[in-house]
């Protein structure tokens, strides 16, 4: 589907759809809930998400983190892919295409063509979410730079040095330290953090260029770079330049 395609959503609040789901979270993502919640970027990442502060946390029930009864405990910061359930975004060469997903089991939320895809991006506030991630992905080609001035390919086979820092970016538990990866979902610890929104992410974005550009161990360079392209929705390849 397109903006222009038939759709509307009409959700009944039962909180169906916030159990048992992997949730990517974009740096963007990690600021909106931790100013919903009131608390620090830093505190966010421990309080509502796993792998880092790129996945929403869910816990032993099946239940998000930050779900209160039915009702979503963070629901002015609540992530894009909330906001945009039940309809999946999806980047390929450069288009955007919208799918429906699959409604939660014993969900009450009603599908129906009353409207467009753009009427229930706008009523969701989808477009700042966007427009903060268009921004992050910026960094890629900064990461891409840095790791051919850093990486030894004539040491390194390029294809296993990708295929370990993808394994290393993705890693859920018992990966390396990686102050890039912390300062992308921690933007209050880098001191960008007290500004409105746009502020914010234009002093985190310039801080994490300067980080990407004096960093000089290309590893841990390129296992940022996986994180940031997931983390906003694209896949590794659009990271590593192999698929
Ligand atoms: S952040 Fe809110 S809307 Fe998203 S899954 Fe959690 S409780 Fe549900």
């Amino acid at each position: 589907m397109n903006r222009k395609s038939p759709f509307s959503y009409v959700c009944n609040a039962c909180g169906r759809c916030c159990h048992d789901k992997v949730i990517t979270l974009s740096p963007y993502d990690v600021l909106r809930l931790a100013r919903a919640a009131g608390i620090t970027t830093r505190e966010a990442i421990a309080r509502y998400t796993i792998r880092r502060g790129s996945i929403l946390k869910f816990t032993g029930d099946g239940a998000c983190a930050a779900l209160k009864g039915a009702r979503c405990g963070v629901h002015r910061g609540r992530p894009l892919a909330c906001r945009l359930y039940p309809l999946g975004i999806e980047h390929a060469e450069d288009q955007e295409r919208f799918v429906t997903l699959e409604s939660a089991a014993g969900s009450l939320g009603v599908y129906g063509d009353d409207g467009a895809v753009n009427d229930f991006l706008d009523a969701q506030g989808v477009a700042k979410y966007l427009e903060a991630n268009a921004g992050y992905a910026s960094l890629m080609a900064v990461f891409r730079e840095r790791i051919a001035a850093t990486a030894d390919f004539d040491r390194v086979e390029p294809r296993e040095f990708w295929r370990r820092t993808v394994r290393e970016a993705l890693a859920e538990s018992g990966y390396d330290a990686n102050p890039l990866i912390d300062a992308m979902f921690d933007a209050g610890g880098t001191g960008c953090g007290g500004g409105g929104d746009a502020e914010t992410i234009a002093a985190h974005l310039e801080r994490l260029a300067e980080m990407i550009r004096g960093e000089s161990n290309a590893e841990l360079l390129a296992a940022a770079a996986v994180m940031l392209a997931v983390s906003i929705g694209y896949s590794p390849g659009e990271a590593t330049g192999y698929q």
